[in-house]
């Protein structure tokens, strides 16, 4: 079967006056499945939000391509609203990215469920109260938040609220750009499965990007992990949880904090993220990587056949 989005070899580059150009995406490729969910995982600033912008067609890629459902993706198709590119709705990481705080919950539920009447994929509702109220709860939210106003809620519930209007919009991708970043602990699992469970019950693929891999890797069928700009690892949740092979994926899972307040080993990054419109030669890792040798600040490893970017595994 064909991917349902296929990303291929996809550059994208800033320019801004009197500085350097930056390749904010470097050559990444990266397919998502019907009904499969995916986790595009990497520290702030790697292109994560680049990628997903590219994906929903609001950034211009300069070099490589994207095609969803057969359908090849760039802005000026998207500006045209070509029907197609509708399926592909995203949730960012403030709310009011996909909300307007000025409109009604229900009216802006409503609008979805109108893309998706545009596009033909449903009759023209004679009432949106009905189906305004299916997808209120179907995120666990109830039908009286229809005349209430986004403010209203917490920041969970506002996320519910932008996940319910691009569900009622009937996408075949559903991208999330950091969509429980801003969330505390608790509404932040609680986000992240309800997006799965829509996602994968509707048929839908999700791409989920955070830099949160213990959140990602409960809700993602594979993971793909970002370091300036290049994706440097990928493979099923279980692989790259169990058997992290890249140095940089393995410092992410060092990182995170056990539950028994031990981390996993004692590995700390050092150094910030370097300028991603001036990066490292060779491995873009090489001045953080703890197992850096002979070679790697000359020679800049691709992502091999097993899905790891590292000239350990060359
Ligand atoms: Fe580290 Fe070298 Fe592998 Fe880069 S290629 S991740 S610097 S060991
Ligand atoms: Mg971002």
């Amino acid at each position: 079967t064909p991917h349902l989005l296929s990303v291929s070899d996809l550059e994208v580059q800033y320019r801004r006056p009197g500085q350097l150009p930056t390749r904010a995406v470097a050559g990444v490729s990266l397919d998502v499945q019907a009904g499969e969910v995916v986790g595009l995982v990497g520290e702030s600033g790697c292109g994560k939000s680049t990628l997903a912008r590219a994906v929903c067609g609001l950034t211009a890629p300069t070099a490589g391509g994207i095609v969803f459902d057969g359908t090849p993706v760039g802005p000026l198709r998207v500006r045209r609203r070509e029907p197609a590119l509708t399926r592909i709705q995203m949730v960012f990481q403030d709310p009011y990215g996909s909300l307007n705080p000025r409109r009604r919950v229900g009216a802006q539920i409503a609008d979805g469920i109108r893309i998706a009447a545009l596009r033909g994929d449903i009759p023209v509702p004679e009432s949106t109260d009905g189906p305004v109220e299916h997808f209120l709860t179907r995120v666990g939210l109830p039908a009286s938040a229809a005349q209430r106003f986004p403010h209203e809620f917490s920041g969970g519930q506002r996320q519910r609220i932008a996940i319910a209007r691009a569900l009622a919009a009937r996408p075949s991708l559903l991208v999330g750009d950091e969509p429980i970043s801003a969330l505390d602990a608790s509404a932040q699992a609680q986000v992240a499965s309800l997006m799965r469970s829509l996602a994968v019950e509707s048929g839908a693929g999700l791409l989920f990007i955070s830099h949160d891999l213990s959140v990602v890797r409960l809700i993602a069928d594979r993971i793909a992990v970002m370091y300036l700009g290049r994706i440097v690892e990928t493979g099923t949740t279980a692989e790259v949880w169990d058997n992290p092979r890249h140095p940089y994926t393995q410092a992410l899972l060092a990182a995170i904090p056990q539950p028994d307040g031990a981390g996993r080993l004692p590995t700390e990054l050092p150094g910030d993220v370097p300028d991603p419109a001036a990066p490292p030669s060779g491995c873009r890792f090489h001045p953080r990587c703890p197992r850096a040798f002979d070679g790697c600040d000359r020679e800049d490893p691709r992502l091999n056949a097993d899905g790891v970017a590292c000239r350990l595994y060359a």
